[in-house]
């Protein structure tokens, strides 16, 4: 997607921080952290958000979630982090582009 901010990360147009990297997903420090550690997870290729998620573009999802131990371990996640995905802009998405937060380096007060 020519004007999508994540595909430009993806594809090196613009800088990222990044954290882990393969031929299907990528990891980078979000810039405006809202932990000590702030990471996000995105598929390489464009997937707007959560409900657009079909059976081709769950096999990127899958890898994900298969990747995300080792990234949390490799970032000093032992004590727990915290996943959050927001699905459309109703749900507070800002970039149409699937990613999924990670968060960590501080104890949470229980979302519910
Ligand atoms: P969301 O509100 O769930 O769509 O999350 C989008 C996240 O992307 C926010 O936490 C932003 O801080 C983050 N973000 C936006 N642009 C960049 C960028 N160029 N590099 C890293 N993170 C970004
Ligand atoms: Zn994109």
């Amino acid at each position: 997607m020519e004007d999508c901010i994540f595909c430009k990360i993806v594809r090196g147009e613009i800088p990222s921080d990044k954290v882990y990297e393969d031929e299907d997903i990528l990891c980078f420090r979000d810039v405006n952290p809202q932990a000590p550690v702030h990471l996000l997870v995105i598929p390489k290729n464009h997937v707007p958000k959560l409900s657009d998620i079909d059976v081709e573009s769950a096999k990127y999802i899958g890898k994900i979630f298969e990747k995300i131990p080792s990234i949390t371990r490799g970032a000093g996640l032992d004590k727990g982090f915290r996943v959050v995905a927001n699905c459309g802009e109703y749900a507070g998405q800002t970039v149409f582009h699937i990613h999924f937060h990670i968060l960590g380096g501080k104890r949470f007060s229980p979302v519910f």
